[in-house]
């Protein structure tokens, strides 16, 4: 596991991440779910989306050689303690995000292999989940996908396991597979790392569709990393942020409820009158 050498108070956390205008997942997810856990975000935008809590309509990524500037120019100011990866979008984009990080050996790296929105609508070109697989799983510490993503990255997997070993044999360190999209009543994500055994995290399965689940759980875990806590910690406290984000979640449009990232504000507030 790369350990992290740049812990300041707050931790930085450099984020790629593409915009959704909703508030709900994209950067903002992000931003607020780093503030949440103490860290400081600075990010960069890869793509423009079209979308409402119904459905993703339309992406448009930005000039990647604008993202290159925009992370080279942070990182060589900035201790970055972590960086979370969210919609990559294109096979260009990756590419420089990927370039980028053999650059900087050193950082841990958080990937969510965003594909499509949760309500339907690519988030990415057709062939991006080959490029995430062969140009950033291989710089990866820890990969978050869900269950679809997970099947999309390793085309053939007959079972989660088998994915999950495909997704560790590119050289990602560990990868947690989200159940959310699975049947039951609990939801469970399961952690396989190079070493260490297997571990699941079972959570109570809210009733409720939640937009920019996978982002915040994805962006808290990076920001546990970025505070320096190992692996299995980070998730288990992330998983209950980011449950409770979601327990808290508003119906603020048509579709899916917004989760409330800064719920633990709603005690502070009433307190100071
Ligand atoms: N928009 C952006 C920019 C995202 O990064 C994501 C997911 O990562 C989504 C939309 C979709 O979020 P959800 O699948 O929770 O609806």
């Amino acid at each position: 596991m790369r350990v992290t050498h740049n812990v300041v108070d707050p931790p930085v956390v450099l984020v790629f991440a593409g915009h959704d205008p909703t508030g709900g997942a994209g950067v903002q997810a992000d931003i607020e779910a780093l503030l949440s856990q103490g860290c400081h975000a600075v990010t960069v935008i890869t793509a423009l989306t079209v979308q409402d809590t119904r459905g993703v309509y339309r992406f448009q990524e930005v000039d990647p050689r604008m993202v290159e500037k925009q992370s080279e120019a942070v990182l060589a100011d900035m201790p970055v303690a972590a960086i979370k990866i969210g919609m990559v979008g294109t096979v260009k984009m990756a590419r420089s995000i990927g370039g980028l990080l053999e650059r900087h050996p050193a950082i841990p790296v958080v990937l969510d292999p965003v594909l499509r929105g949760g309500e339907g609508g690519a988030l990415s070109e057709a062939d991006v989940s080959n490029s995430l697989r062969d140009l950033l799983l291989p710089l990866t510490t820890l990969a978050t996908p869900n269950t679809p993503e997970a099947r999309r990255l390793v085309p053939g997997g007959a079972t989660l396991e088998a994915c999950a070993d495909g997704i560790l044999r590119t050289g990602c360190r560990a990868v947690l597979i989200t159940g959310t999209h699975e049947e039951g009543d609990d939801v469970t994500h399961t952690l396989y790392q190079q070493e260490g055994a297997i571990r699941r995290y079972r959570c109570a399965r809210l009733p409720g569709r939640y937009h920019g689940s996978g982002c915040t759980l994805s962006a808290a875990i990076a920001g546990r990393i970025a505070r320096g806590e190992p692996l299995p910690a980070a998730i288990d406290k992330a998983q209950r942020y980011t449950w409770n984000a979601l327990r808290h979640a508003r119906r603020l449009g048509r579709g899916q409820q917004l989760p409330d990232r800064l719920f633990w504000r709603r005690g502070e507030e009433e307190s100071r009158g």
